[in-house]
């Protein structure tokens, strides 16, 4: 309360109400009493100049013996002009200053000497007017005697009770006055603040909704003074801000949609840790860290695998005027990540830093492709090193000895041969495979009975089957539809996955064959055997290009590890669908899956075509 702008006004004028009486009183009294003085001292200077009728009178009765009478009674007769009251006395005194008579005799017993009656008893000549606080008087000496030696001394004194008292009265009116003026002061103060602080009242709640992120409603004062002024100026400026936090706003809402729909990973911090930002993808990489709570810089940096003195790092590479560090292949979670870190500078030219962002580019795509490069230029270097050292000792062996008897050479030449074959067989593959790779397979597209097809088939490898005693069963829906699709492809598939049956069952093993269709336009062959089987471990990289389960067991069967890589290709490229699922020394079943109308590209066809 005391603090409020009300107390203050009412105080200030209570102050200044009181000071100007104060001043006005000490002027007053102080003007009462001087007057009072001056008038004692003219009406004294008046009456007792040596050339002044009262003088003359005076001096004419000083010879006489009874001149102390006689001078009373002048004295008395010039009582007006000398002030001659209750308060103000003359007195006749001998010159030792004791009293003869006066006009109060009572009041004159008790004179006493004063200052002013030494004075003009040892200096024989002058007169003055002595004012003490108590008193004014004035003394003044008379000749007497026909010589003029001897001398009387006529004594005025003033109590200065009436002086007093007026100035009583005057302190009682100037008090009375101010208490006056207190109760008009404070209740004018009450209407002057009222209309002082209302306004600014206003003003203040006004900035306070401001203060508080409220930017809705204006701030009505209507005076044309400052306040009135600096209302408006206020409001337009809380308009100003309005705008340029909505903007401010708008942008960071532009960017914080284009930072969650990045697709690489953003997470920044401020210098003490604190997160600053963090998108989705961010989210997903570090969500064991959000979960834990402990989401922090050093935390980031230890799951990516960086440094620990990244922030040093990041400082240097910055003077060396590079953007910010690039951590390549660092592998999280089982992803591969390009993470790029930089610190950020509170601005452009300062020396300090409000923190610092880890942008993680997920490259797992790349880097698989990278590895499966490498994998596969390891698998060809491989698979063909093994048939070209095997045709290079076995001509050694023949070129060494010309005498080697014919059946011996056959047999290194019929190993020639067939690691030729190998060979041939992995190149043309390798062909095929890179045709599909780059859509350059020339693709030859008919409609015809799928059924019939593998019925065919089935028939035509009846040999090879043969070979090992398989027991091969054939069954088929009634109403399969035909298909459209490049025939001797699907077939080379369908001889392909046949062939592995055969490949992977022991003798007398059973070889089942089975066309259904679906309501969606599909047509499926599926072909089991209750052979050797595949680990589960292995099922998922069946596709895989050179993958074998068991190198010996496929080498030895004569195979590339090329033939599942190419179905699913040439499958794929129809829009259908291949799978397998087995158990080991149970049986397998390669399930395959063709729509109806095939989805080939028939463009890059009309290319090759043109070439
Ligand atoms: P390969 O030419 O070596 O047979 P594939 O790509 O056709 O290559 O087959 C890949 C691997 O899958 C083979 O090495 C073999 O181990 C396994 N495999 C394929 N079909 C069967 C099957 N019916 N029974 C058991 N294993 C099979």
């Amino acid at each position: 309360m005391f603090k409020s702008l009300y107390f203050k006004v009412v105080l200030i004028l209570l102050i200044f109400i009181v000071a100007v009486m104060c001043a006005v009183g000490a002027i007053l009294l102080n003007g009462v009493t001087s007057y009072y003085e001056e008038d004692f001292v003219r009406q004294m200077n008046n009456s007792f100049t040596e050339d002044s009728l009262l003088m003359s009178e005076l001096k004419s009765v000083s010879s006489s013996d009874n001149y102390p009478y006689e001078m009373k009674r002048i004295l008395n007769s010039y009582a007006v002009d000398l002030g001659i009251d209750q308060y103000r006395n003359y007195y006749i005194l001998d010159s030792d200053g004791e009293l003869i008579t006066g006009s109060d005799a009572e009041l004159g017993s008790e004179l006493g000497i004063t200052p002013n009656m030494l004075n003009i008893i040892s200096q024989k000549s002058s007169n003055d007017v002595k004012r003490t606080s108590e008193y004014a008087d004035w003394a003044i000496r008379i000749p007497i005697g026909e010589d003029g030696e001897d001398y009387t001394i006529i004594y005025v004194r003033d109590s200065l009770e009436e002086m007093r008292s007026m100035n009583g009265m005057l302190f009682s009116i100037v008090l009375q006055a101010m208490l006056l003026g207190i109760i008009i002061a404070v209740i004018l103060s009450f209407f002057l603040a009222k209309s002082i602080s209302s306004p600014i009242q206003t003003l203040t709640q006004g900035t306070q909704k401001v203060a508080e992120g409220e930017f809705s409603g204006e701030i009505n004062v209507h005076s044309s003074d400052e306040i009135g002024v600096l209302a408006e100026n206020f409001n337009n400026m809380k308009e100003r801000l309005k705008n340029t936090i909505d903007e401010v706003e708008g942008e960071k809402e532009k960017l914080d949609t284009v930072l969650s729909y990045m697709s690489d990973a953003l997470v920044a911090f401020t210098e003490s840790g604190e997160l600053l930002h963090l998108n989705g993808s961010a989210a997903k990489i570090f969500a064991d860290a959000i979960k834990e709570g402990d989401l922090t810089p050093e935390k980031c940096a230890e799951m990516l695998d960086l440094p620990q003195d990244i922030n040093n790092a990041a400082e240097q590479n910055e003077k060396d005027n590079q953007n910010g560090l690039i951590f390549r292949d660092r592998i999280c979670n089982g992803r591969v990540y390009d993470v790029s870190y930089a610190r950020i500078r509170d601005s452009e030219d300062s020396d300090t830093y409000a923190g610092s962002v880890f942008i993680i580019h997920d490259v797992t795509g790349r880097y698989e492709l990278d590895e499966s490069r490498r994998e596969f230029v390891a698998n060809v270097s491989h698979e063909l090193r093994t048939p070209l050292t095997s045709i290079k000792g076995a001509t050694e062996t023949v070129r060494m000895d010309p005498d080697m008897e014919a059946d011996v050479r056959d047999y290194f030449l019929d190993m020639v041969l067939s690691e030729s074959d190998r060979m041939t067989r992995i190149v043309s593959d390798l062909l095929v495979l890179s045709r599909l790779d780059n859509k350059r397979t020339k693709w030859n597209i008919e409609t015809f009975d799928f059924k019939q097809s593998v019925r065919r088939l089935c028939d035509v490898m009846r040999p090879e089957f043969g070979e090992k005693n398989h027991e091969v069963s054939f069954g088929a829906e009634v109403d399969i539809p035909l298909i459209t699709a490049d025939k001797q492809r699907i077939e080379q598939v369908i001889v392909n996955i046949i062939s592995n049956a055969i490949k992977y069952t022991p003798e007398g093993g059973h070889i089942d064959l089975k066309v259904s269709s679906t309501k969606s336009n599909t047509v499926v062959l599926q072909i089991t055997d209750n052979g050797i089987g595949i680990p589960e471990d292995d099922l998922s990289h069946l596709f895989e290009r050179f993958y074998r389960v068991e190198k010996s067991r496929s080498q030895d069967a004569g195979g590339t590890g090329l033939g599942l890589a190419i179905a699913k290709e040439i499958i794929e490229a129809h829009g259908g669908n291949i799978s397998i699922s087995s158990k080991l020394n149970v049986g397998t079943s390669v399930r395959i899956e063709l729509p109806v109308e095939c989805h080939l590209n028939v463009e890059t066809n009309e290319k090759e075509d043109k070439k």
